[in-house]
């Protein structure tokens, strides 16, 4: 073999290298803001991140619009809660898309399979009100819960870029150990929580309450999903007064009178938690909505 052959051929081989599909950088939808943002830890730059909701969005509703469907059709993985919180709109977004590459697979990634959910019920009674048989989906408050998707989520994104393995694999090493750290200084700092008795808006705090210790005595919504009425509110009064409950929990999306109307009623404070990122100005990612949730619900004690 001459050396014009080998010239041609590295020549040819240089490219290969640079047109392989190596070089095409994922595609990712993420149904909730907190997966957005997880994905920021775990992912390179070059990562394309669609992030389909915000904070002040209840993702229990969601209209599967044009836009969102664009988004999934260009996408190599969807990331979502699942465990049937997306379940008004996501299947329709997915299957409006035509995109095969995300209806099951390597392609869907739901955070709920990779954990043990909360409140799972054997039998679905419409009556109990929207309640979620495959466990409660409001998971993303529990450190240790998140840091299991993490690791799954990271073993997804090596399956599909395989060429960026190593890239990954540090992201995920440098994430866990931030957040093993700051899961420490957060269960310290919330340690005068713990035994404090709160009121929910809807049941999206249970894995929080149950991680610092504290009690969910009543919720405002008379079932899941059904908006407050003034003749259930009414009973959570003496309730409320009685229990030396700390606070009133709400999230940013929530309509805020419901909680303030037994706050009136009771001297109880209603405090609103960023619920998910960007919920407020502090939870700019994860560290930062772990950051305001315990400050705010260390601020509500008197
Ligand atoms: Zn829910």
């Amino acid at each position: 073999m001459n050396q014009r052959f080998w010239i041609t051929c590295a020549t040819r081989v240089a490219l290969l290298l640079c047109l392989s599909p190596a070089a095409h950088a994922l595609n990712i939808f993420a149904c909730e803001p907190e997966w957005g943002s997880l994905l920021h830890e775990l992912a390179p730059d070059k990562v394309t991140i669609d992030v389909a909701t915000n904070a002040l969005q209840d993702v229990h509703v969601i209209e599967a619009k044009p836009s969102l469907i664009a988004k999934v059709r260009r996408a190599d993985l969807v990331v979502c809660s699942g465990a049937d919180l997306e379940i008004g709109w996501l299947p329709q977004l997915i299957r409006q898309a035509g995109n095969s590459k995300v209806a099951s697979g390597a392609g869907y990634f739901m955070a709920a399979d990779q954990i043990t959910t909360l409140e799972k019920v054997a039998l679905l009674d419409r009556a109990a009100g929207d309640v979620h048989p495959q466990g409660n989906p409001h998971f993303q408050l529990d450190p240790y819960r998140v840091l299991a998707i993490a690791k799954a989520l990271d073993a997804r994104l090596v399956q599909l870029d395989a060429a960026n393995a190593a890239v990954y694999q540090q992201k995920l090493a440098d994430f866990t150990t931030r957040w093993q750290a700051a899961i420490k200084a957060w269960e310290a700092k919330a340690a005068p929580l713990k035994g404090r008795k709160v009121v929910v808006h809807h049941g999206s705090w249970i894995y929080l309450t149950q991680w610092l210790g504290m009690e969910q005595i009543g919720a405002l919504e008379p079932k899941p999903g059904v908006p407050p009425t003034s003749a259930h509110l009414a009973t959570l009064i003496d309730v409320t007064k009685s229990q030396h409950t700390l606070a009133i929990i709400r999230a940013a999306y929530q309509d805020p009178k419901p909680a303030d109307w037994l706050a009136d009623r009771t001297g109880v404070p209603a405090i609103t938690l960023p619920y998910t990122v960007g919920g407020d100005a502090q939870a700019k990612d994860l560290f930062g909505l772990y950051d305001s949730t315990i400050d705010k619900l260390l601020g509500a004690i008197k």
